[in-house]
């Protein structure tokens, strides 16, 4: 392990700490969201963590500063405080989310690191979208790996997220063979993703590269609210959320690949 004290004071931006999470990862959970992400996924509910760049964000006619720079060590410090509720909670702790946190790799190396040290638990929500080097030096700090596989066709993949998949799926099965533990997310989106033949295609998949838990997290509207604070147009406007029954039929399908498979995080 490097230097604690180094790492301590490594600094990064963040846009925000959620306490007492129960959907990301295992127990409760604080999650840590870092500024920065490569894809720009037509649905994303936190449409401010995507640039990198400190904004403004206009939220009733009030503006808001989104996005801070912090050392790790403040970070960890924060998280530590909800310690007892990690323990009582089995097995809870630390999660990076985004954005995504591989952007920020040495950031995020230094908070999983030190985390470790402390003895708290660790997970990370990530595209994947990174170079395997990355990866490779991160997954010794990481318990959990929540990963989001979108879709299987690379131009479907593009046309809402801006990127194409092949590196996320080449990073997949690096992932699965090297990481603690892996599940597989899908956000379940009207008119990209939610039929039958596409889940089945994603599940399969997870199967294949020896992934045993899928998670499918069906398309909401929390956040689309924050693009017109952001000057930005929610290209969704149009999309329902899929209905319970739909979400249903989707996890027997996935269930039939094999895999253990809940509907949310
Ligand atoms: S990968 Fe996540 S954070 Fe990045 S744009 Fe997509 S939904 Fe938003």
């Amino acid at each position: 392990m490097e230097n604690t004290q180094e790492l301590s004071f490594v600094k990064g931006r963040i846009f925000n700490i959620q306490r007492f999470s129960l959907h990301d990862g295992p127990g409760v959970r604080t999650i840590v969201f870092l500024k920065g992400c490569p894809l720009r996924c037509a649905w994303c509910c936190n449409p401010e963590s995507q640039s990198f760049e400190i904004e403004q964000i206009n939220t009733a006619g009030i503006l808001k500063t989104v996005g801070e720079d912090r050392t790790a060590g403040e970070i960890l410090d924060e998280v530590e405080r909800d310690r007892v509720y990690y323990r009582r909670s089995g097995g809870g702790g630390l999660t990076l989310s985004g954005g995504e946190c591989l952007v920020q790799h040495d950031f995020s190396l230094a908070l999983l690191a030190l985390a470790k040290e402390r003895g708290i638990s660790t997970a990370i929500e990530t595209t994947g979208f990174a170079k395997a080097e990355t990866i490779k030096k991160l997954l010794p700090y990481v318990d959990t790996v929540l990963m989001d596989i979108k879709h299987m066709n690379g131009e479907k993949h593009k046309e809402f997220t801006t990127q194409d998949n092949a590196l996320i799926l080449e990073n997949a099965k690096l992932i699965a063979k090297e990481a603690k533990r892996m599940v597989v997310r899908v956000p379940v989106v009207p008119t990209f993703n939610d039929t039958e033949d596409e889940i089945r295609a994603i599940a399969k998949f997870a199967y294949d590269i020896g992934v045993m838990e899928l998670h499918l997290l069906p398309y909401h509207r929390i956040g689309s609210d924050k693009y017109a604070g952001l000057g930005r147009k929610y290209k969704m406007e149009h999309i329902r959320p899929p209905e319970k029954e739909k979400m249903e039929k989707l996890l027997k399908v996935a269930e039939e690949c094999g895999l253990s498979v809940k509907i949310g995080g």
